[in-house]
């Protein structure tokens, strides 16, 4: 039933009845690091709802005969409202489709996947979740940056840098910068400098270490190595534009130690 061969012998994969949504994470872009589930869904589905941040390469383990569906939401483009995505779900799983929809990262990380599970759970529609790497977490960790070390943190913070459309999401910058633990940012470029400024106010040191890391995992992926106080002026300067995340913390200054044994990505 499935491209992927070695899938057919892989215990415990649960069967995909039609009608059910499944609701996946493709990670940060390199197919390689789907979930075996992820990959099981991909290659089973009837309909791939999918995201404007999901890789194509990841688009191309769809089954033959798969219909592929863009709902993807994008800053600065017209994007479809989270509504009619909605109703794409419930419609396509009430037509007896087995329906995947298909998010960058993880559903549950920034994702809006709440939203929709919640949907689908109000309309009657059954639905699983399944997790995929976040890009936050995987993109540090191949650009040799720990989430957490035993000299550095004790937690993580994953920030999103663009507000929500209501403005409700608006993160207190300040009380972040003072709980002196590294920050990941998510949809950093809008407020760059003002959400580094007000890291600052908040008494974070402008030479904190910090790290841009555009398009991780892809032919685009770049790493630029920087500091609290220049990360607006190096983002510029090097042209480091959507999809990116920041991290800003020790933890980004430790990926220096490794990079002459750190085999590159790829
Ligand atoms: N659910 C996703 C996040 C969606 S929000 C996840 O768990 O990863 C969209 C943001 O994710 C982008 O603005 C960017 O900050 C980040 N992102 C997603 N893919 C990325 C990639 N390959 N490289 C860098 N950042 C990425």
């Amino acid at each position: 039933m499935t491209r992927a061969g070695i899938l057919d012998d892989f215990p415990g994969l649960p069967d995909f009845p039609p009608g059910e949504v499944w609701l996946a994470g493709a990670g940060p872009g390199d197919p390689r690091l789907l979930t075996v589930l992820a990959l099981h869904a991909i290659s089973n589905a009837d309909d791939i709802v999918y995201d404007a941040l999901v890789d194509p390469r990841v688009l191309q383990l769809a089954r033959a005969g798969a219909e592929l569906i863009p709902a993807g939401k994008r800053g600065g483009r017209p994007s479809p409202h989270q509504r009619d995505i909605n109703e794409v779900l419930i419609e396509r799983a009430r037509a007896g489709r087995r329906v995947v929809r298909l998010k960058g990262g993880d559903p549950f990380v920034f994702g809006r996947g709440w939203d929709e599970a919640w949907a689908l759970t109000q309309a009657g529609i059954r639905f699983r979740i399944i997790p995929g790497l976040t890009a936050g977490l995987a993109g540090a960790a191949l650009a040799g940056i720990p989430a957490t070390s035993r000299d550095t943190n004790h937690a993580v913070v994953l920030a999103a840098g663009h507000r929500a459309e209501d403005g409700r999401s608006a993160a207190d910058w300040e009380a972040l910068a003072k709980l002196g633990q590294p920050i990941v940012l998510y949809m950093p470029m809008t407020q760059l400098a003002e959400i580094a400024a007000a890291l600052e106010q908040g008494g974070l040191a402008a030479d904190t270490p910090a790290a841009l890391i555009q398009s991780a995992t892809t032919g685009e992926e770049r790493v630029v190595d920087s500091s609290l106080g220049s990360l607006a002026a190096d983002a510029e300067r090097h042209g480091i534009g959507s999809p990116s995340i920041v991290v800003i913390g020790a933890i980004a200054g430790l990926r220096r130690q490794l990079l002459s044994s750190l085999v590159p990505w790829r």
